[in-house]
């Protein structure tokens, strides 16, 4: 592997920087309970009626914990809370489909979790009939689903390619057996190519991996080995992350030995060594983690500019507005964020009451819009317009940059250069990204606290 150009020194002070993957701007933790129900049903109600639509359905529930788990998720090992939640989940979607006086077209469906296939195939299938029953799902629809290889059956396979999803997410991690033990997650390699080959045996051809640095006793041969294997598989997708302990937020993740976890140095070297595999292999880097092959849509975008970025990471969907259903699930339309209620029993309540499951959100200002599509180009693009994404929102640009310190400490430091408006990240410093997005975040002293390391 090549030596990092980037110095030591550098890789430290930013990575060591707890900072958010902005899925979404404003984050998550500037959300307050001045939005609620009443907005949330006024938001679904404003989306003009010609316009795709994206849904979320969040299903909480696992069989067992994995210890770096940083989702919100229930261990059962019964069905019934899991039934019971389904049922509640079929009312919250048919009292958001009877709110509208059309059925809104879906473009996109994303199912996450926690585990989505923990349901029974006939659960899964009666879930998008109720779909299908408050909304207008036409062919082109695509429908992902996130998978625990570890316990998806052959039935819940052919389940998932009769309801006509298209793209399945799989948790792999890590090969390594002596990691796997360190988080509790035993997986073979076979397990993982044999739910590969169910999958595509049911039309399920668009496969994703999700990968994971930085976990414990990881190093970076053993990042290089669990990819050259995952390869072998030929996903059309990589998503890697970098392991985001917060032990103080996610108390199982105290299970985790904290002295086998690498410094933000070597985990920017298992990152890298990661990368250069999967490039090597054919892999086009699409933003910060993400990898495809070639011919993905997921890289077409990237090249167009025509990458988002939302809570599942990056994206091809334009959807301007994203449904979440369940609890703990987020919405986002043209005028704000919305946010479920996250604890089970509160969500069930409040849809037992008749109305939204609403806790919090946040409505934009145009200042937000601003900054929303200055760090959505530059994680997407690693470089933004600035004079161009100001003037197209009616701004002075030098809002972004007069009197900006952390941005003026990046450019000092080389991380970005800003010459006639246009920011740009340089190559060897697009693992800095976060950093530099974070410079445009007028919310980020109040908000960093409980945000994973950037490295
Ligand atoms: S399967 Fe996924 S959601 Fe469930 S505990 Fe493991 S990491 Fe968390």
């Amino acid at each position: 592997m090549m030596e990092h150009p980037m110095t030591k020194t550098l890789i430290e002070k930013y990575g060591e920087t707890r900072l958010p993957r902005y899925t979404s701007y404003p984050t998550a933790p500037v959300f307050s309970p001045k939005v609620g129900p009443t907005e949330c049903a006024e938001w679904i109600n404003a989306v003009p009626s010609e316009e795709s639509t994206s849904l979320y359905l969040h299903i909480p529930f696992c069989r067992s914990m994995c210890w770096y788990c940083g989702c919100h998720t229930t261990i059962s090992e019964r069905d019934q809370p899991i039934l019971d939640y389904l049922d509640v989940l079929q009312r919250e979607i048919a009292s958001v489909g009877e709110a509208r006086q059309d059925k809104l077209n879906v473009g996109e469906i994303h199912f996450g979790g926690g585990t989505p296939t923990i349901v029974k195939p006939e659960e899964f299938i009666a879930l998008m009939g109720v779909l299908s029953s408050n909304f207008a799902i036409g062919p082109a629809a695509r429908i992902a689903v996130e998978i625990d290889p570890r316990t998806l059956t052959v039935e819940m396979a052919e389940a998932l390619g009769q309801t006509g999803v298209t793209r399945a997410s799989l948790g792999v991690q890590s090969f390594d057996p002596v990691v796997q033990k360190a988080i509790n997650r035993i997986q073979s390699e076979e397990t993982t190519a044999a739910t590969v080959g169910s999958l595509r045996a049911n039309g399920i051809n668009a496969i994703n991996f999700d990968l994971i640095y930085g976990l414990p006793f990881q190093d970076v041969r053993s990042c290089i080995d669990t990819v050259e294997r995952a390869i072998k598989m030929r996903p059309d997708r990589f998503a890697v992350f970098g392991y985001a302990h917060v032990p103080g937020f996610k108390k199982h993740q105290r299970l985790i030995d904290e002295n086998a976890l690498a410094g933000a140095y070597e985990r920017n070297q298992q990152a890298e060594a990661i990368s250069e595999t999967l490039v090597s292999a054919g892999y086009k880097q699409i933003g910060l983690d993400h990898f495809a092959l070639p011919e993905d849509d997921l890289a077409t975008a990237s090249i167009n500019g025509r990458l988002h970025r939302n809570f599942q990471g990056y994206t091809t969907d334009e959807c301007r507005a994203l449904i979440g259903f369940g609890a703990s699930s987020i919405g986002r339309f043209a005028q704000g964020y919305v946010q479920n209620e996250v604890p089970l029993g509160l969500y069930a309540r409040r849809i037992a009451d008749g109305g939204l499951a609403t806790a919090k959100g946040y409505a934009l200002t145009s200042e937000d819009r601003l900054r929303a599509d200055v760090i959505e180009r530059l994680m997407c693009d690693f470089g933004a317009d600035l004079e161009q994404i100001a003037a197209s929102h009616g701004f002075d640009p030098t809002l972004l940059w007069d009197g900006n310190t952390r941005l003026a400490e990046l450019i000092d430091d080389g991380v970005a250069t800003l010459e006639a408006g246009k920011l740009l990240v340089s190559e060897r410093s697009r693992f800095m990204i976060r950093a530099v997005a974070s410079a445009f975040d007028a919310y980020f002293e109040n908000a960093g606290r409980g945000f994973s390391k950037a490295a």
